[in-house]
């Protein structure tokens, strides 16, 4: 496990010289990089959890599947690789709550969620989010009532956790697509909660 976490800050030095290198040289724009890893963080990368999460909301027994084999249930949409291999879903419901963290590193979800967020592999959001769960999520906007359960879950090398959002209230005749557009990344991590309808 320790292992595999010194592998990944290893691959980032690596592609931080190349970086570095690659710059100097003229060949690649930082800005421009800046913009296409932002494109992954928050457009691309995310997009396969948020339908993994719609499909879960109207679909009873994939909901079954996924809280009972989530790495299985995930690659039936066809979501699978590094980073990837063993998945479990942790639901939110009225009274619970779920996030996620890698107190050790940057353990990610990378096949639903893309590379993870700056704020993510930081120092103070990783050790306060096990501390005061419920005051790390009030600076994230999310205020919850007191009554309701905070669960943390540490990612590791051998698990990486997805959380299905609740499905907002005033959805019912929504699509599967249009669902899938109000699930954000932050919700998935449990940073966040799922967009209401008619908010951007
Ligand atoms: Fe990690």
């Amino acid at each position: 496990m320790e292992e595999e976490h010194s592998e990944l800050s290893n691959v980032e030095r690596r592609v931080r010289a190349l970086e570095t290198v690659m710059t100097q040289k003229g060949y690649i724009d930082p800005a421009a990089l800046d913009v296409l890893i932002d494109t992954y963080q928050t457009k691309v990368g995310p997009r396969n959890g948020a339908r993994v999460v719609a499909r879960a909301w109207v679909d009873p027994a994939f909901r079954e599947r996924l809280l009972r084999d989530a790495t299985a249930a995930i690659a039936e949409l066809g979501y699978s690789g590094r980073q990837g291999e063993h998945m479990i879903a942790v639901a939110n419901a009225p009274g619970r709550h779920n996030v996620v963290v890698c107190t050790l590193c940057s353990c990610y979800p990378w096949p639903v969620l893309g590379l993870p967020p700056v704020w993510y592999k930081s120092a103070p959001y990783r050790s306060r989010v096990v501390r005061d769960p419920r005051g790390v999520l009030a600076e994230f906007g999310v205020t919850l009532p007191a009554s309701t359960e905070i669960r943390v879950w540490d990612s590791t090398a051998e698990v990486r956790y997805l959380v299905i959002p609740e499905r907002p209230t005033g959805t019912e005749g929504l699509s599967e697509d249009a669902l899938a557009a109000l699930v954000t990344r932050d919700s998935m991590i449990g940073t966040g909660l799922a967009r209401a309808v008619g908010e951007t």
